[in-house]
Parts: C-alpha cells; sequence; structure tokens
C-alpha cells in the first residue's frame, strides 16, 4: 500500500557533474519496498512546480530504515530537489508501481542500465545477489565520470562490465554494443534492464533472437503516479483487434516483460 509521508533528508550529495545521491530516513515504509519501484516526490518546499517527480528506489537499508535515490538534475523538479538540505522534511508517495517480477527466476542473470536508468538496477543485484543468482551488470554511461554504481558493484559478487560513449572507461559506445558482444559471448537465461528510451527500443530485437526473456523498467513522463491521470500511458501487446491496448506506467508498470512493449517509431 502507497502512503502520502514525510522522510528525513539524511544526505543529499553531488556525486558527479549531473547526479545526486540523496538518502532518505522512511522506516514507515521500508518493509514494502521491491526493487524496481519508486517514490513520487514533492521536490520543492512550497507549490513550485505543482506536480511530484518519480524517482527510482535505487537502495534500501532496512536494518537502518533508510532509503537511497540516485537523480539526475534535467529540470525545474530535480533543480530545487538539489537545494534541498540535510535535516529538512521531504514530501513522498511511495513505494509506487510493481517493480520486477521475481516470482521465476533464473539461475545466469543479465543486468543492463544506461545513463540514470542504472538507479533502480541496484536494489535489484542486491536482491539477486543474496538469492545466490549468477549475475553479470552492463553499465553504460556518456562518460566514467557519470558510470553510476562503480562502488557497489565492486563490493559484490557481480561480474561487472562498462560502456561509455566517449570510451574514458570500458567498452567504447553505446551499452547496447556491449550487450551485443555479451550475447556472442556467453548464455543468458534472463535480463533485466533500464534506461532511455533509445536504448530499450534497442535491446528488444537483440535479446529476443536469443529467445531470453527480459523485464524494461520504462522511464515514461508521469503526473499523478496513481493511476488516475493517464500521462504515463504506453503500449504493450494484446490479442485485440487493435494489436495493442494502453498500460499505466505509474500502476501496471514501470516494469513490462519486453515482448509486450511497442515502442512507438
Ligand atoms: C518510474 C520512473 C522512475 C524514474 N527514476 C528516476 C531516477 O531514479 N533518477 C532520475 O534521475 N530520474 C528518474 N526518472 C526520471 C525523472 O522522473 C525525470 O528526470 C524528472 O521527472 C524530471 O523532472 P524535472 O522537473 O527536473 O525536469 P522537467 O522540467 O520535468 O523536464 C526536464 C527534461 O527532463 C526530461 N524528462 C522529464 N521527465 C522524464 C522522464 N520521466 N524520463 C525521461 N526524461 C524525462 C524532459 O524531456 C526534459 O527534457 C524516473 C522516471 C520514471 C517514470
Amino acid at each position: 500500500m502507497s502512503r502520502q509521508i514525510n522522510g528525513d533528508i539524511l544526505a543529499n550529495e553531488r556525486i558527479n557533474e549531473s547526479d545526486y545521491r540523496l538518502v532518505l530516513s522512511l522506516p514507515e515504509i521500508i518493509d514494502e519496498v521491491k526493487p524496481g519501484q519508486f517514490l513520487h516526490v514533492k521536490c520543492g518546499p512550497g507549490v513550485d512546480p505543482l506536480l511530484r517527480r518519480p524517482l527510482s528506489i535505487h537502495q534500501c537499508n532496512r536494518d537502518k530504515g533508510e532509503i537511497v535515490l540516485l537523480y539526475r538534475v534535467f529540470g525545474r523538479g530535480t533543480e530545487l530537489l538539489a537545494t534541498r538540505e540535510v535535516g529538512e522534511e521531504l514530501d513522498i508517495m511511495g513505494p509506487l508501481g510493481n517493480g520486477f517480477d521475481l516470482t521465476e527466476l533464473k539461475e545466469k542473470i543479465l543486468v543492463v542500465g544506461g545513463g540514470i536508468g542504472s538507479a533502480p538496477l541496484m536494489a535489484l543485484i542486491e536482491r539477486l545477489v543474496k538469492l545466490n543468482k549468477e549475475v553479470t551488470v552492463l553499465i553504460g554511461a556518456q562518460n566514467k565520470e557519470q558510470l553510476l554504481c562503480q562502488d557497489e558493484l565492486t563490493d559484490l559478487p557481480v561480474d561487472f562490465k562498462t560502456a561509455t560513449n566517449d570510451g574514458s572507461a570500458g567498452y567504447e559506445g553505446y551499452v547496447t554494443g556491449l550487450l551485443e558482444q555479451e550475447l556472442e559471448a556467453n548464455e543468458y537465461e534472463q535480463i533485466f534492464a533500464c534506461g532511455p528510451t533509445p536504448m530499450l527500443k534497442a535491446m528488444q530485437p537483440l535479446v529476443s533472437k536469443k529467445n531470453i526473456e527480459m523485464q524494461l523498467s520504462l522511464e515514461e513522463r508521469m503526473g499523478c503516479g496513481t493511476g488516475a491521470c493517464l500521462s504515463c500511458v504506453c503500449k504493450v501487446k494484446v490479442e485485440n483487434e487493435e494489436g495493442f491496448e494502453y498500460r499505466k506506467a505509474c500502476t501496471d508498470g514501470p516494469v513490462f516483460k519486453a515482448s509486450e512493449v511497442i515502442f512507438d517509431e
């Protein structure tokens, strides 16, 4: 069940040119949180901007009752969020969304993140490691400075590879190029991914060719976050006359089976 509550800001620190790490004390909801869910955050102290902004749960420390978010400053909302200080309270709704479906987990799993889309994957990876799965992680970014989760991943028993567009670390090029190499070299049974829409769209044919089950976390623009406003709808395949129907990323997603998602041309 999602709720509207205030969480104390324990940290809100810049980690590179564009990204921040925000730690919130939220013991009231900690036991409900699943990997892949998000919080709907009221970024400013007043009514500007009016709408909340969806941010994924990056990490969850159940013992301390703390939730970590990673966010990139894009516009008005995230700019204001970056000015919020330790000791202030942040108004959030959550946890929202369905999260990753972990009911039929396979043994050999590939996790792929692009840009700030790597944010929700950390909680998932930590859960997969706890369940003793064999995990390989591919993280892509514009450059070395923007590669996220490096320290956390180095401390975990996962195989971790990086791609940067400018070649400053790891594979030179998009993470989808690294994925193509990886799928040729190794067999995977299941893939989880989050990143910009063009990345997820490019992954779909690569993965379906190999017949691997994949779940995608979509980052649609979102309004209410509770299924009322329909601003975050996306197309999924169904057997009706049109061949598709609209689903809400906020309440039906943000995680969908890759085989169902229809990306617009
Ligand atoms: C389920 C979900 C989880 C998300 N998790 C994270 C996260 O963990 N960390 C993070 O940094 N961001 C995340 N996002 C994206 C984040 O919500 C947007 O970047 C944010 O709302 C932008 O708000 P703003 O006021 O700063 O920018 P705005 O002024 O609203 O927009 C500025 C720019 O950001 C782009 N933008 C706005 N919303 C989105 C969006 N949903 N996806 C992609 N681009 C967008 C716009 O096209 C515009 O160019 C998530 C989005 C969704 C739907």
